[in-house]
């Protein structure tokens, strides 16, 4: 099939993998991107998991000649706000050069063109330039909790051996810019509950006597940054790698990244950074703590005078390399115990954590890459890390031993997770130029 009507294909099979009812849907995705690879000569297999498959397939051997790895999801997210669709998320349509559909770059675009990459090389050569193993799996959107299983198996990281591991699922600072990623955000997640009266109060017959614990929270939150909007939290900053001279450099000539573009993409007044740093240096590389969410008292409808029982809140914290999730999630609950005032009791909840990742990249591989890159799209590209976080990724370099070269595709108007997600149909076809690019350099490597 032509590389459009095999991606038309693709995004028409709704593997949503958080959605039990989905669940066919996910496995006929795997199904389908078996018998592609299989009839591309590749040695291709569905793993099943007590979730959703893993999908592996190996080229045939391309002997002294290094192996490279590729990771992706065939996993979607759920298609809800569904009325803000203005096309069926699962049939694809192409309207003003854009291919609109659920996972068009998150992250079936980039599957497929690196599949396709792959192909013409073999109609054009013959065979690879080098040997390739896809990894491809169903829980990326849920937390790919099974694959962190996957990959403990020794088995398992034999048939993963490689020399170097390449994800497409980050993003592209514009059309025009290449984007070469070295690095991803950690993450932490923790929820606080601070308990005062026994039962909601009168806020007339008690108030100003008994605790408030929705004043008692907003107290203890406003205790962890100070005026330069630096968290005090003991212990927060510990380990945190410094930003090189280069990176600086580097990052002030991201297009959309000044603190002016940052301004008007967020919609925001003026950006609140850390004091000393800029936007895009607090994006890529300084840890933040954040609140996502804050619930006590009375939300209805006019007012009600009440004193509340309790009152939450939910955090996230991005880390970067040097952090211990654990370690910064065990300072803040220590810090909170601090300063949570005697009057009311707290408890603290752990939520799920993942470790930051960094790789150096001026190795020839990753020289490589920006060559590739270079080629494609006529331009060098921009280095810098990602802000958010694919915890598995890491989990994956690290068990192998390899780095892991990010060539992200989706734009930042690509809405990925959102309705109308797209891709440009010419950036699908930079895709598989640039995989052709990459596996060629990679081979001479
Ligand atoms: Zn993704």
């Amino acid at each position: 099939m032509s590389k459009l009507d095999d991606l038309f294909a693709f995004l028409s099979i709704p593997s949503i993998s958080a959605q039990r009812e989905h669940a066919a849907d996910v496995e006929n995705c795997a199904d389908f991107l078996v018998s592609k690879l299989a009839s591309l000569g590749f040695d291709a297999s569905k793993h099943l998991t007590t979730i959703h498959p893993i999908v592996v397939a190996k080229s045939p051997s391309v002997e002294g000649k290094p192996t490279l790895l590729i990771y992706g999801h065939y996993d979607v997210m759920p298609v809800d706000p569904i009325e803000l669709w203005e096309s069926e998320p699962f049939t694809p349509e192409i309207r003003d050069g854009r291919i609109y559909a659920r996972g068009a770059s998150d992250d079936k675009g980039p599957i497929m063109a690196l599949i396709h990459g792959v192909q013409e090389i073999l109609a054009e050569d013959g065979q690879l330039p080098l040997n390739v193993t896809f990894l491809l799996e169903g829980e990326e959107e849920r937390g790919s909790e099974t694959l962190y299983e996957f990959i403990k198996d020794p088995a398992v990281q034999k048939m993963l051996d490689c020399d170097v591991i390449v994800v497409s699922d980050t993003g592209m600072a514009d059309i025009n810019t290449p984007t070469f990623s070295y690095g991803l955000k950690g993450l932490c997640c923790f929820e606080i509950k601070v308990s005062g009266p026994a039962m909601d109060l009168h806020s007339g017959l008690f108030g100003g006597a008994a605790p408030n614990p929705i004043s008692a929270l907003c107290e203890m939150i406003a205790s962890t940054r100070d005026a330069n909007n630096v968290v005090t939290i003991a212990g927060f900053y510990d380990g945190v790698m410094p930003i090189a001279d280069w990176e600086r450099q580097s990052w002030s000539r991201v297009p959309g990244m000044s603190d002016r573009e940052l301004s008007a993409l967020t919609g925001s007044r003026a950006l609140r950074t850390e004091k000393g740093y800029t936007g895009a240096e607090c994006v890529y590389a300084r840890p933040t703590f954040e609140l996502n969410g804050i619930t006590g008292g009375y939300q209805g409808e006019g007012s009600k005078t009440v004193i509340p029982t309790h009152a939450t809140a939910k955090i996230s914290c991005r880390l970067v390399p040097g952090q211990d999730p654990q370690r910064v999630m065990n300072c803040a609950r220590k810090h909170f115990e601090k300063v949570c005032p005697p009057s009311v009791t707290m408890e603290f909840f752990d939520g799920h954590t993942g470790e930051a990742y960094i790789i150096d990249p001026h190795t020839n591989y990753g020289k490589a890459a920006q060559r590739a890159l270079e080629n494609t799209f006529g331009t060098a590209p921009v280095l810098l890390r990602e802000g958010g976080s694919i915890p598995i990724v890491a989990a994956i370099s690290k068990t192998l031993g390899k780095d892991t070269i990010f060539l992200g595709l989706d734009l930042p108007d690509a809405r990925i997770h959102s309705p109308n997600e797209n891709m440009r149909v010419e950036i699908y076809e930079k895709g598989i130029e640039l995989t052709k690019n990459l596996l060629r350099l990679m081979g001479e490597e």
